[in-house]
């Protein structure tokens, strides 16, 4: 996840995005320009104690559930049995979708230990989909490029004819990272007769620590990674025995759900072919209870929705429908977002105008990035559209005198299948692994050279892995933008039209969902 910074000195952006209304011709006067929405009641109403309370919940969730909230384990049932609840106690009308997916998790960590010549013991992760095992066997080194090439691109057992015969006895396929997917690498090796892989990083800048990605699916046998440094002393020792142990849980079809609220029934919207899905992804990593990933996006949605009901704008006129989602499997590769959006009609696709997601928005180091809809710092933009929904939020963090930053628009959280079937998106993001630069320590204070969440996807990621600061900060920015798209009257896009964008537009395919979850 690359980062990049705005200006620090940010235009302030002209408060005429959703007020501009064209003259009316002719008669010699022109139409009154149509009100910016007034979010201030409704950011009132969100407030931090709202949204603790919603965290403190899921963190009760994970203590009474082996301490995840994991899609496919009975944390993340719990989680959408208590959304589910708020919700229809709110007065939405709940769904509950359900899906199945490739279930995997880790039951006990990976080991990797040189037996002979010397033993020796190394760093080392199983990869997502790894078989269970525990093998003892000698090292073959599968088409290896060492030292490494200047660019990535080893194509180390990406061809089954890389793989010389097994030896008779169990055998450990050593390969280099690469220009093809993991999974090849592993289906390979199994394929010409290996009992276990081992995959190392590349070399290159940015590919020389562990290793470690996902599958995609079940393989039959361990597959764990290493670092650069290690897979080159192995590769290097003549005669190298190995003995590597993997415990994982793989189910090829295990359920887990979407939950999804609509307006409650007889709500009254003036573009009801124009709904806004506001969206967080409602499940942890296996190893912790996911507080700020995604605790945080899920009970700041939650706690939007409540108190857009408390405040009766689900029973007055809105300019267009809002549905809630909380998607289950993010974590899996955005599986819950992929069935959603695989699932709407090309009629009901069109009726979407707009998504917004919110992926960590308490981290502690905390960052306020806003996904780049315009692709201004270098990245992909998004369809149409997306540009004017990162302006609502840029615009609502200038007026706070509060800096924000773009961050690339990657397809890295639930928003991808959106904007993959060409519906704008835009969100907010507070950091996950990355390291906070000095400028981004000015910009926003904290601590530079510190990750962002340094307890992303682990067991601390806990109900004191989060910031109230940046829990109100964002929040109201996320309620603010979610308002302002139901209820601006027009102007919606840089147009000036507020109608549904004319055709899909092909970006990049989403990545999955984190860059430990990488396919190659
Ligand atoms: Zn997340």
């Amino acid at each position: 996840m690359r980062k990049s910074i705005a200006s620090a000195a940010v235009a302030v952006m002209a408060a005429s995005l959703f007020t501009a209304a064209p003259a009316v011709a002719g008669k010699g006067h022109t139409d009154q320009a149509p009100k910016p929405v007034n979010t201030r009641k409704l950011e009132r109403a969100v407030t931090v104690n709202g949204v603790l309370q919603h965290l403190r919940e899921l963190q009760v969730i994970a203590n009474r559930n082996d301490g995840n909230r994991a899609s496919g384990l009975p944390g993340h049932t719990a989680s959408a049995d208590y959304v589910a609840k708020r919700l229809r106690q709110a007065g939405y009308t709940v769904k509950r979708q359900k899906f199945t997916f490739a279930f995997s998790r880790e039951l006990e960590p990976a080991t990797v230990n040189q037996t002979a010549p010397t033993p020796q013991e190394f760093e080392t992760a199983t990869f997502d989909y790894s078989g269970s095992g525990d093998v003892t066997g000698q090292i073959v080194g599968i088409d290896l490029t060492i030292p490494a090439p200047a660019e990535p691109g080893s194509t180390s057992g990406c061809e089954s004819a890389d793989f010389p015969a097994a030896p008779a006895e169990p055998s450990i396929a050593l390969i280099q990272r690469g220009s093809c997917a993991f999974a090849d690498k592993a289906n390979n090796a199994e394929a010409a007769g290996y009992d276990a892989v081992i995959i190392f990083n590349e070399g290159q800048d940015g590919r020389q620590e562990l290793t470690v990605g996902t599958l995609g699916a079940p393989s039959g046998i361990p597959v764990v990674g290493l670092s650069y440094q290690d897979g080159v002393a192995l590769a290097s020792t003549d005669g190298a025995q190995v003995r590597v142990t993997t415990s994982t849980e793989n189910d090829l079809n295990r359920t887990t759900e979407n939950v999804i609220a609509d307006l409650p029934a007889g709500a009254k919207v003036k573009h009801p072919d124009q709904t806004i899905v506001v969206g967080a992804h409602l499940d942890s990593v296996a190893a912790g209870a996911g507080i700020n990933d995604n605790g945080s996006g899920s009970a700041v949605t939650l706690e939007i929705a409540e108190q857009l009901a408390a405040l009766k704008y689900t029973k007055k006129k809105l300019q267009r429908p809002v549905r809630f989602a909380f998607w289950g499997a993010e974590e899996a590769g955005l599986l819950g977002s992929e069935h959603y959006v695989s699932e709407l009609s090309s009629a009901n696709r069109a009726k979407i105008y707009a998504n917004l997601n919110f992926d960590m928005v308490g981290s502690p180091n905390y960052a306020r990035f806003v996904y780049d809809g315009d692709g201004s710092s270098g990245g992909v933009s998004g369809p149409p559209g997306s540009e004017a929904i990162e302006k609502i939020f840029t615009g609502y963090f200038d007026s706070k005198n509060l800096a924000s930053a773009p961050t690339d628009f990657d397809g890295r959280s639930d928003y991808g299948p959106f904007i993959e079937a060409g519906i704008p998106a835009g969100g907010l993001f507070s950091g996950a692994e990355g390291i906070k630069t000095e400028k981004e320590a000015t910009l926003f204070g904290g601590t530079a050279g510190e990750a962002y969440d340094a307890c992303y996807h682990s067991a601390c990621d806990d109900i004191t892995n989060v910031s109230t600061k940046a829990l109100a900060e964002l929040g109201d920015a996320a309620a603010h933008a979610t308002l302002v798209l139901l209820q601006a009257r027009t102007g919606l896009f840089p147009d000036g039209s507020i109608a549904p964008r004319s055709k899909a537009q092909k970006v990049s395919p989403a990545a999955p969902g984190n860059p430990a979850h990488a396919a190659r």
